[in-house]
């Protein structure tokens, strides 16, 4: 049984360093979810493509809500995620990574919970208002940044990041008023998946991979060509990264996340 999950968002399609590989279907009340697993030194790993391989679901269609539930389904507790970020802040130049540790949701369209009432697909079928002050998980946070700073890579250990709900990119006026809000980063997709790993008291963190400045901070015109560009010389690092956090990831969870629904749900 997979404890830990890496969720790959653009650029990262497949889970190389694992050993063993198979291929899952994983029935959900909100559809079927293909996910590998493989072992990466004794640990049992499930691995996810946001975007599907290749890149062929645009981040407003991505179906967050089967993807979260078959890991929680498969016995996933703890979730570590990639996301290609455009940069507002000067310091974090493409090619940095940020371990993220805020976000803001500006998204429109997407489905935003899993306790929808009586009108839940599943038994859980109660409304619950999830504490989300810090939404992403501490200790995975910590395992991210201590395996960054071992292994001497560009990072930054706190990040704000802003959801847009895409998929163009972001006007001058757009970027203008998230940089006065204090997002430093800017991406379309870990809203809303980090708040339904957080409903199912599941632990989310997210390495955000800065891919471009964005909109009006560069003078360039935006193409999604840089972003792979970037990501495809970044992918060994990412990797990297990744893997070697597994090891610094305490077997106990001590963080708040597991309890997440413990007073959400008024009883
Ligand atoms: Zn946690």
């Amino acid at each position: 049984m997979p404890r830990i999950a890496i969720i790959g968002g653009s650029g990262v399609y497949d889970p190389k360093l694992l050993q063993n590989v198979r291929e899952e279907f994983v029935t959900t009340p909100y559809g079927k979810v293909r996910v590998k697993i493989g072992m990466y030194e004794g640990e049992e790993i499930a691995f996810l493509a946001r975007h599907g391989e290749g890149h062929s679901v645009p981040p407003h269609k991505i179906n967050y809500r089967a993807n979260i539930w078959a890991l929680h389904k498969l016995g996933v507790e703890r979730i570590l995620s990639t996301s290609a970020v455009g940069s507002l802040n000067l310091n974090m130049k493409p090619g940095d990574f940020v371990i993220l540790d805020q976000l803001m949701d500006f998204t429109k369209t997407r489905h935003y919970t899993f306790y929808d009432g009586e009108e839940s697909p599943h038994e859980r079928r109660f409304v619950a208002h999830v504490d989300f002050t810090d939404p992403y998980c501490p200790e995975l946070r910590k395992a991210l940044t201590t395996s960054a700073r071992e292994l001497g890579f560009e990072y930054h250990p706190t990040g704000t990041y802003a959801c847009m709900e895409g998929p163009r990119f972001e006007t001058r006026a757009e970027i203008r008023a998230l940089k006065i809000l204090g997002a430093d980063v800017v991406g379309m997709t870990q809203c809303p998946e980090a708040v339904l790993a957080r409903e199912l008291e599941m632990c989310y963190a997210s390495v955000a991979i800065v891919t471009n400045f964005a909109a009006g901070i560069s003078r360039e015109k935006l193409t999604h060509t840089e972003v792979i560009e970037l990501m495809a010389k970044k992918s060994e690092e990412i990797k990297y990264l990744l893997m070697k956090s597994i090891k610094y990831i305490p077997k106990e969870r001590h963080c708040p996340c597991k309890d997440a629904l413990k007073g959400a749900t008024g009883e």
